[in-house]
């Protein structure tokens, strides 16, 4: 990656500099996806079953898992794998448990009481991506909070045939409900519903470019009501480093991106000109021995490295592109952290790669792309339930607010409104009762 100097780019450019992957912006991925959505519709599960058979070359005319399947499927993990899943299992459960909602009760004025209540959302589905890479930590990542939260029907999908280890952590994060299906099709069935696969209230989990276009139409058709967790597309790092920053350590950060996908993209922000040639030298070393070279090597075709005056600038140009996964290799990190206000995810210092956050720390690793960083939360409990208010007023309550209901409801020039307070504020004073 040859360095770019941020400080001589003008406005346009900077924006130009920042660009994702122009692979996310194929324009035919919305024709084809709302075109497998209509065939999803239209033929149910016959649609499902072909499309397994044209995109990931599988057949099946049994979309569900049996019970058997999956004890088949959990019988070949080893244990040595059911030991990494159970600890990782174990810190998301506690980071995610530590973030229980508190109900809110309130009297806002005497005789006027407020709340706050939380309810799990009844149905769930959950996206696991299989076509590159079975993401067993994903599971995890959705399937937990989504048994935290007590939803209570939680479906998993995922592209065929589902790694074995996939099925374990499902079951052993209480899922059984698993259908062997995936990409636009699998969104699509999650919210329409087929003769199999059941209609869901919200649809989550990353997935590859032709996945998160379906849950964005899905979350748009004015068909249903069904709601989506947030735009998790291809996966994307910046790195800030400074002097004091391993060059091999901040290789194999992007590195470990870049390998995700080809439309996956990976940024470096230096002040340091020798870091950044040492970075690119470690990433051509890097790379050669990667299994998924070829993928790697696509993806930092289009990933950037710059150079910054300072921390203050690369911070700057970091919340400009809002990144997802933001890792600081600075000499004071926090320092760097307090002028940070958009990313998915922030991974601190030389021993924090942010291979952590996707696996085990407890940190959820489903986080907006992008650049919705800006707008979008990472997720957590809260995106589990949906929070309602309630209020109740006692007589008194009403009087003390009833001039203030009144003058607001004439001024919107809505009688009505009026009316219902005036009506009862009358009956109060014929009782004469305000207590
Ligand atoms: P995937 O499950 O998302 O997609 C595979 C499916 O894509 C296939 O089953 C197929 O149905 C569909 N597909 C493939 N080619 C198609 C075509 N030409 N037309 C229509 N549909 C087609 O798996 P993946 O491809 O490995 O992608 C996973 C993605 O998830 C990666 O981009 C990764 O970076 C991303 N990810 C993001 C996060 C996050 O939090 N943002 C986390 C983990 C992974």
């Amino acid at each position: 990656m040859k360095p770019i100097t941020w400080a001589v780019l003008d406005i346009d450019a900077r924006e130009q500099a920042l660009a994702r992957s122009p692979l996310i912006n194929d324009q035919g991925v919305e024709a084809s996806v709302s075109g497998i959505i209509e065939q999803v519709i239209a033929n149910g599960d016959q649609a499902l079953i072909e499309f397994n058979q044209k995109f990931d070359n599988f057949t099946t005319a049994e979309l569900r898992l049996s019970d058997e399947q999956i004890d088949v499927a959990c019988s070949n993990v080893s244990p040595e794998l059911k030991q990494a899943i159970e600890q990782a299992m174990g810190n998301i459960s506690k980071f995610h448990q530590a973030q229980a909602f508190s109900a809110i009760d309130v009297e806002t004025l005497p005789g006027v009481r407020c709340e706050l209540r939380n309810e799990p959302i009844d149905s769930v589905g959950l996206y696991i991506p299989g076509g590159t890479a079975p993401l067993i930590s994903t599971v995890m990542m959705l399937a937990l909070p989504a048994k935290i939260a007590a939803c209570r029907r939680r479906v998993l999908v995922s592209p065929p045939p589902i790694n074995d280890a996939i099925i374990y952590a499902a079951k052993a994060c209480g899922i059984t409900d698993i259908y062997q299906v995936g990409g636009a099709q699998a969104v699509a069935a999650l919210a329409f519903g087929t003769e199999s696969v059941p209609k869901v209230d919200k649809i989550f989990g990353p997935g590859n470019r032709f996945v998160t276009e379906a849950k964005r139409l899905v979350s748009q058709d004015s068909r249903i009501s069904v709601a989506i967790d947030m735009p998790a597309g291809p996966s994307e790092v910046l790195v800030i480093a400074d002097e004091a920053a391993n060059p091999a350590f901040v290789a194999a950060d992007l590195l470990s991106q870049a390998e995700h996908g080809e439309d996956s993209q990976v940024m470096l922000v230096t002040n340091s000109e020798a870091i950044a040639n040492a970075v690119s030298n470690e990433l051509a070393t890097q790379l050669e021995q990667l299994p998924r070279k070829d993928v790697a090597a696509a993806a930092l075709k289009y990933s950037r490295s710059f150079i910054v005056d300072d921390m203050d600038q690369a911070a700057e140009l970091s919340n400009q592109y809002g990144p997802e996964h933001l890792i600081i290799q600075t000499r004071a990190p926090r320092d760097v952290l307090k002028n940070i206000r958009a990313a998915g995810s922030v991974f601190l210092g030389p021993y924090t790669p942010e291979s952590v956050g996707d696996y085990a720390s407890g940190t959820n690793h489903v986080l907006p792309t992008y650049g919705y960083s800006r707008n979008y939360s990472s997720l957590s409990l809260a995106d589990f339930s949906r929070r309602f208010t309630v209020q109740e007023l006692t007589p008194s309550g009403l009087i003390n607010l009833g001039d203030t209901l009144m003058t607001l409801a004439s001024n919107e020039q809505l009688d009505a409104h009026k009316n219902a307070v005036a009506i009862r504020l009358t009956s109060l004073a014929k009782e004469g009762n305000n207590e």
